[in-house]
């Protein structure tokens, strides 16, 4: 995936896609001090660009590093890149970290704090899952208290349970796993926020232990402005058998029902229908 053509934006210069490299002694790829974000651009505009932004510099600040570039500099970043690649449709992965430096130890004040934005062509996050519905696992890692981690940070060192959840999905056949939070309450996907719908009213868990997706809050402001009740509440793992509708939302899934959790089954429903063109009609328009 390195050899390639393209350009990646770095510490403000514009490098080859194969020259986009870090040295070994990265404060982060040893501490995970790194955060990170995943947009989406659609027909020449990232959809809720500054709310990503700003969402990256709150996860700097929450893992104790400040990022030195403004919202107005990450989005000029982003712009940078999307152009000198030539993409109206695409991915975009902004990344900060605490490079190399002084300091190998865990503190590391004295390194510098670095950026990235690369940017490709990526479809549906769970292929044709997309309009069957996907099957989850059940992760057997719990998403962490809010007392453990800053669980708002979109924070690479929180993604560690994430893909060894995936994995083991993955080798079951599945395309992704719930995880339930430390109480045992139903939480997100690996990647994703979850959602129900019961007799035309829609469940998703209380944002107090997740992360609060960008399309998570897009899609509850979808369906409150419809005039559809939403709870936003705790989920039992009991519950899951009385709800008919599932879906996950997130940048890279936008909305990709579910049809299955572990022996749960839920059918893809008109409400899920709706939802998925009327989102795909609001980022394009
Ligand atoms: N939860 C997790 C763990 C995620 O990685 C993501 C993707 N960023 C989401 C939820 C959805 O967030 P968003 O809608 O902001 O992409």
């Amino acid at each position: 995936y390195d050899d390639r053509d393209g350009k990646i934006w770095m510490d403000g210069e514009l490098v080859d896609w194969r020259d986009a490299n870090v040295h070994i002694l990265t404060h982060a790829l040893h501490y995970a001090s790194s955060v990170f974000e995943g947009e989406r651009c659609y027909n020449g505009k990232i959809f809720k660009s500054i709310e990503h932004s700003e969402r990256l510099r709150k996860s700097g600040e929450l893992l104790d590093m400040p990022l030195p570039y403004s919202v107005a500099e990450i989005e000029a970043a982003k712009e940078a890149t999307l152009k000198a690649n030539g993409f109206t449709d695409a991915y975009v992965r902004v990344i900060a970290w605490r490079g190399a430096g002084e300091d190998m130890g865990v503190a590391a004040k004295r390194n510098p704090i670095r950026m990235a934005v690369a940017a490709w062509e990526w479809g549906n996050y769970y292929g044709d899952a997309k309009f069957k519905g996907a099957k989850l696992d059940i992760a057997k890692w719990k998403r962490p208290s809010p007392e453990t981690i800053p669980h708002n940070a979109k924070a690479s060192g929180l993604y560690m349970i994430c893909t060894m959840s995936k994995h083991a999905a993955e080798a079951k056949g599945c395309s992704d796993a719930m995880m339930f939070d430390y109480r045992g309450y139903v939480a997100e996907a690996t990647g994703a926020n979850i959602f129900f719908a019961k007799d035309g009213v829609v469940h998703t868990p209380l944002a107090d232990g997740i992360l609060n997706g960008i399309t998570r809050q897009t899609v509850i402001g979808m369906l409150k402005a419809k005039g559809v009740e939403v709870q936003e509440r705790r989920i039992e793992a009991s519950e899951l058998a009385d709800m008919q509708q599932c879906w996950l939302t997130g940048t890279a899934a936008e909305i990709t029902p579910v049809g299955q959790i572990g022996d749960y089954t839920f059918e893809v429903g008109q409400m899920i229908k709706d939802l998925s063109s009327e989102y795909e009609a609001l980022v394009r328009a």
